[in-house]
């Protein structure tokens, strides 16, 4: 078992006899077992949701008389007791998945990642990729796999999103209050901060740690702003993907070569190390050169580094794969050739990547080549990947090219709805989330009841209808609203309309406006009396990009036209809390990316697994997903140019929303008033997608294909 290696920052004067919730507010395991949480919202829920969600401010802020009569009342301490087994027998046990199935393979794997989604409470991540890194660390808790997390602590964080009235994204950026946040520091004996050194062209710089711990699972973070460094290298930390240059570079080198010494700092040895996207591809360099340094020559280095190397690609849309002009490399590497003993030539070499524009220093590039383990994140993406990098490989056919998949997958416990937990441990046993991926226990679904599960459904959409009319509410008492705003906010939501979801980072290639193209059609589709359907947006465009910026413009527009009724809305501050009131509460997913660009894609399983139904291009998972019966397909398993492929996508959109979707909600009702046929498609979509596009599958896949062979 890994051990932390860091004190619990604050001890906050507790009873006696409920001191340990000072822990566990200091452990995330209190984020995926709802029953931790009730030890906090169980004593003052409007604290809680006033926090948000945020046990270390609740603890600061929670009077004292309320936890004195809580350390009195039977039930709160019988409850107390219950959770502090459950977290002590999950941080000891010794038998987990990892350990009975690799017994002799307890070699610690170090995970870099930009960014990483945990908790709404820590905004160091901007989508989907951080929320992957953050899901798979919970799941390297749950299988108890020797895995340590690194990444970057942002004292700001990703921004905040408000919406001006015509429509325009104002990123808001204030710094994070550490002090509230479930972060420890990293200390030397002598009780100072351990720090770590990095060489830049105008001095070193000075990094401390932070640690977070994961149920089992540590993450450590460095963060440049500290009192040693001068005020420009202390901006290193302060947000995630600066789009001036010097400081991204600066920021990926800080990654990779400051997280392999924050690892050996903190005493680590890890045997295999994973990329999670090429930021961390100067770990590589970072590895080469201790072994340079003990005098072996650069390119042995390189080959004895690279079969411990592993790499994962997750998008093949230019924006998220890095590369860097040679001036910039020059300017910040050129002090590594003669260390190496390379020539400048030798170490382009290692990335180059010729662009119609000039040649460039390839992040993704680095890591392909100096890793044996390499991946794509779905089949189709792998197809894609495969091609896009072929020419790496020039002497071997395109299907042979070494980049494998994994597809993703989410982490149940996380994102799936507390009663629909309930459901399952009523009708599968209280330890189905053990066995998600044993696809014979899915075959109870059957026995579950439809009024059930609708009173579940119905339970869920209400819930979401109601936040989104507080969050409204409270935002227009604030003064920040104009009255539109308000409505375009969510206020006239009804909670027994057919509600469809769309939320996810604004890139153009996610096409948020396609259901908009005929706005006309769409309109005569949403007020149709007895059968109306409401449309939910919500999304950050990241703040240097100007079209996604625009396009959430172009849906504000659509959003405030006064004949849509209140049921086109835009949410404002897309975030992981948010996504789990969207994913659990809507009854259709849609997603329309310009296919093949999405690489996975995962918000949609976080809402099939809750009994939303997908409505998606054929990309990423969904292509591998969708079966006919367990949610609809747009478009066509094809891929055709993009001019063409929008405008198929847009009438296959229509046409299945207005003879398919609605007809099958409002249509066909039994004898109990239940839409059986919708039902029906609900229990598919579950029974098909919960067992399979989960984070335990994934994790396993990763540690079967890649991590047992890169332990050599
Ligand atoms: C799951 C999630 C994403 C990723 O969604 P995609 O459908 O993969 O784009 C992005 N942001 C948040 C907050 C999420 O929870």
């Amino acid at each position: 078992m890994t051990i932390f290696k860091s004190k619990i920052s604050t001890n906050f004067d507790l009873p006696r006899r409920i001191y340990r919730l000072n822990e566990l507010a200091y452990n995330l395991w209190w984020v995926w077992n709802p029953i931790a949480q009730r030890l906090f919202n169980r004593i003052d829920n409007n604290l809680w949701e006033r926090v948000n969600h945020n046990p270390i401010r609740w603890l600061r802020e929670i009077p004292r008389t309320a936890l004195n009569a809580a350390s009195q009342d039977p039930l709160y301490l019988e409850l107390y007791d219950q959770v502090f087994t459950e977290f002590d027998h999950y941080l000891t046990e010794k038998d987990m998945w990892y350990a009975t199935a690799y017994p002799k393979k307890q070699h610690e794997i170090a995970y870099f990642s930009m960014e990483f989604g945990l908790h709404e409470t820590l905004p160091i991540y901007s989508g989907g990729l951080g929320v992957l890194s953050g899901d798979h660390l919970k799941e390297t808790s749950d299988l108890g796999l020797p895995l340590v997390g690194i990444g970057l602590l942002y004292t700001e964080g990703y921004f905040s999103q408000h919406i001006s009235e015509d429509g325009w994204q104002e990123a808001i950026n204030n710094p994070l209050d550490f002090l509230n946040l479930p972060l420890n520091r990293v200390l030397k004996e002598d009780g100072t901060e351990l720090t770590i050194q990095v060489e830049f062209p105008d001095g070193p710089v000075q990094a401390r740690i932070w640690e977070i711990r994961v149920g089992r699972t540590p993450l450590y973070l460095l963060d440049t702003n500290i009192d040693a460094n001068n005020s420009f290298v202390r901006q290193l930390t302060t947000r995630l993907y600066w789009s001036d240059v010097n400081l991204r570079i600066m920021q990926e080198v800080l990654l990779g070569v400051g997280g392999v010494r924050a690892l050996r700092a903190l005493g680590f040895n890890p045997l295999v190390w994973h990329m999670n996207e090429g930021h961390a591809a100067f770990m590589i360099i970072e590895r080469a050169r201790e072994h340079v340094k003990e005098g072996m020559s650069f390119e042995n280095a390189l080959n004895k580094t690279q079969k411990n190397n592993v790499f994962t690609t997750h998008t093949p849309v230019p924006a998220g794969n890095d590369e860097f002009p040679l001036w910039l490399i020059d300017k910040y590497l050129a002090s590594l050739w003669a260390e190496l003993g390379i020539t400048r030539d030798q170490f382009v070499d290692l990335a180059r990547h010729q662009q119609s524009w000039g040649e460039t220093f390839s992040m993704p590039v680095l890591a392909l080549r100096n890793s044996n383990g390499r991946n794509a994140v779905s089949e189709l993406h792998g197809t894609v990947a495969r091609e896009m990098w072929k020419y790496l490989w020039p002497e071997r056919k395109v299907e042979d090219v070494p980049i494998t998949y994994v597809t993703n997958g989410v982490h149940t416990a996380t994102w799936m709805a507390r009663r629909i937990r309930g459901l399952y441990d009523n009708y599968f046993g209280p330890d189905w989330l053990e066995h998600i991926d044993d696809l014979e226990m899915w075959e109870k679904m059957d026995n579950i009841h439809n009024n059930e599960l609708w009173a579940i459904r119905n339970h869920l959409k209400r819930k979401l209808v109601l936040y989104i009319q507080e969050r409204a509410r409270k935002r227009w008492i604030s003064g920040s609203l104009h009255p539109v705003q308000v409505i375009a906010s969510g206020v006239m939501l009804d909670p027994y309309v057919l509600t469809i979801g769309f939320a996810r980072r604004f890139a153009t290639y996610k096409r948020a406006n396609l259901i908009l193209e005929d706005i006309d059609r769409l309109i005569n589709m949403i007020n149709v009396p007895n059968r109306p359907i409401q449309i939910i947006f919500s999304g950050k465009a990241h703040p240097a990009d100007e079209p996604g910026k625009m396009l959430i413009q172009e849906v504000y527009r659509a959003v405030k036209k006064a004949e849509n009724g209140g049921r086109i809305v835009f949410l404002e501050d897309y975030d992981m809390n948010l996504a789990r009131y969207l994913v659990q509460g809507v009854d259709v997913w849609m997603n329309t990316p310009r296919r093949p660009n999405e690489a996975s894609g995962t918000s949609g399983m976080k809402a099939a697994l809750n009994g939303a139904l997908n409505f998606s291009v054929l990309d990423g998972w969904w292509r591998e997903a969708y079966n006919g019966e367990n949610g609809w397909s747009i478009g066509p398993d094809a891929d055709v140019n993009s001019q063409v492929q929008d405008q198929t996508d847009i009438d296959s959109l229509y046409r299945t929303l207005e003879e398919e979707i609605i007809p099958l909600y409002y249509g066909e009702r039994d004898a109990n008033n239940m839409p059986v046929k919708w039902l029906e498609k609900v229990k598919n979509s579950m029974r098909t997608i919960t067992p399979q596009f989960n984070m335990r599958r994934m994790l396993k896949e990763y540690i079967d294909r890649l991590y047992i062979p890169a332990m050599k």
